[in-house]
């Protein structure tokens, strides 16, 4: 038999006005907003603690949230305050002292000034701070596996706790898995990757690396900062290179990613690949974190032998969570496209700017496709509204948008930006007994703005 037909009454229930599922940058950002304006909020997350990638994934620096000319700081709102009161516990450097061109930005030249080095450890902290400040609650270890759908609305979002199942019962739900669980599971249309190929970027599986010798690894890529290829300095190509030959790498990638944090001397080094995972499959993942966790070890032995100054390099940590960049999309009541971004569209529905290029990393061959925006781009209100339910909206990585499009604004401030204007959107709707979709724009817009975020016109 391979189907089971199973029936059980949940008498775990739970109300709330708004509930968020996913606790990563835009679910932080979604669940703070809606709270601060009035909506009794509740954020589900699966890991033992807020951030997602930014913390169990352990990626890191944000990336930047200036314009792409490094002029004008366009992500503001949740995601500086963040920044700031992270700053303020030692624990990042605040992105308006942080240069381009630097160990902070691993020497990319273009969309990598002003970018955020931060702890992880640290931010997790402050996120649990300023979530529970905000006055939404917050459950841990919280997989969503189900929704009940009926009338066009989620009636109750299907959860396994520790006790068990439990069933979530929100006026509105606000989507930031990242791989657009909770629309899936109630039958929102989605697509995987590329529309075209179902071809998903490859993931990867991030590490700290300390006691290195600083001074003389600084040298090194001081020296060798200026091997652009595709607005990325390749410091290490020559030693890459050398270890292909000798058989001591054989990861499908042509570069180390170092990136120094606001503690000297400790870097997050994002260069392991795996391509062709679908992270919405458990086999997948599994398959991954044990291919990703070889590569941490294969690529520790490469920075002994080959590079200046780490013949002494630690392991500090390996990430938890995989590093997955794209799954799901939504559809959604818009659909950006790389075009949009490009040719900076017009919306009067703008609800934040980004200035971050549209960064492919390739599924073949490593390497990765990098095309500055000109200077920024707006994201529409309408892309966070899916198809097919009338009480959700999506915000984070998972927004309706192409592959390309999603390329540049999978990105943290971006996301961010998405998760303030979600959980703002959803507490107006609620103030004003509409549906999501029909918000009164012009309120989202000047609300946002009076709360700190930027949107550019
Ligand atoms: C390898 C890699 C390198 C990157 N480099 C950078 C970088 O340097 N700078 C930068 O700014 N961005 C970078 N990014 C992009 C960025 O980290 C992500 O795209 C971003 O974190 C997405 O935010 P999110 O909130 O949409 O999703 P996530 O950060 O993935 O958060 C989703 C959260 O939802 C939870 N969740 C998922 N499913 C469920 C469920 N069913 N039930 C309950 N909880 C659930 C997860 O545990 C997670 O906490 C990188 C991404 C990757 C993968």
């Amino acid at each position: 038999m391979n189907e089971l037909n199973y029936s059980k009454t949940i008498k775990n229930i739970h109300h709330t006005d708004v509930l968020v599922v996913g606790g990563g940058p835009a679910g932080f950002a979604a669940a703070v907003a809606s709270a601060r304006n009035g909506a009794k909020t509740l954020l589900l997350e699966r890991a033992g603690m807020l951030g997602g990638m930014a913390t169990a994934g352990l990626v890191g620096p944000f990336m930047t949230c200036y314009d792409n000319d490094g002029e004008e700081q366009i992500v503001k709102g949740i995601f500086d305050e963040l920044c700031r009161r992270t700053e303020a516990r030692g624990g990042a450097i605040h992105p308006s002292k942080v240069e381009g061109m630097t160990s902070y930005s691993s020497y990319y030249l273009e969309s990598h000034r002003n970018v955020t080095p931060y702890q992880s450890e640290v931010l997790a902290v402050v996120m649990d701070e300023m979530l529970l400040e905000s006055g939404a609650q917050v459950l841990f270890n919280v997989q969503v596996t189900d929704c009940v759908v009926k009338d066009g609305k989620v009636e109750y979002v299907i959860a396994a706790m520790k006790e068990g199942l439990a069933a979530f019962r929100p006026k509105i739900v606000i989507d930031c898995t990242g791989d657009a669980d909770v629309a899936f599971f109630s039958g929102v249309p989605t697509w995987l990757g590329d529309k075209e190929t179902q071809v998903m970027q490859p993931v990867s599986l991030f590490f700290e690396v300390g006691n290195i010798d600083r001074e003389k690894f600084l040298a090194e890529l001081e020296a060798n900062k200026d091997r652009l290829d595709n607005h990325i300095a390749n410091c290490f190509a020559d030693k890459v290179e050398e270890a292909k030959r000798n058989g001591d790498w054989t990861i499908d990638r042509n570069e180390l990613g170092n990136y120094e944090q606001n503690i000297k001397g400790r870097w997050k080094i994002n260069t392991t690949r795996i391509p062709h995972i679908d992270a919405t499959k458990t086999t997948d993942i599994t398959k991954a974190l044990i291919e990703g966790r070889r590569q941490v070890q294969e690529l520790m032995a490469f920075m002994k032998k080959y590079l200046p100054g780490c013949q002494d390099v630690q392991l500090l940590q390996v990430a938890t969570a995989l590093g997955v960049r794209e799954t799901r999309h939504i559809v959604g009541k818009y659909e950006l496209t790389a075009e949009d971004i490009l040719s900076r569209k017009h919306f009067d529905d703008a609800i934040c700017s980004f200035g971050y290029a549209i960064d492919v990393h390739n599924s073949t061959g490593g390497g990765v496709t990098f095309t500055c925006v000109n200077k920024y781009y707006n994201i529409p209100y309408r892309c966070m509204v899916p198809e097919n339910c009338d009480n959700m909206l999506v915000a984070g990585r998972c927004i309706c948008g192409t592959s390309e499009a999603a390329a540049s604004f999978r990105v943290m401030p971006a996301c961010m930006a998405t998760g303030q204007a979600a959980g703002t959107a959803a507490a107006l709707a609620l103030t004003d007994d509409v549906r999501p979709e029909d918000v009164d724009i012009k309120k989202l817009r000047s609300t946002l703005i009076e709360q700190g975020a930027v949107i550019k016109d």
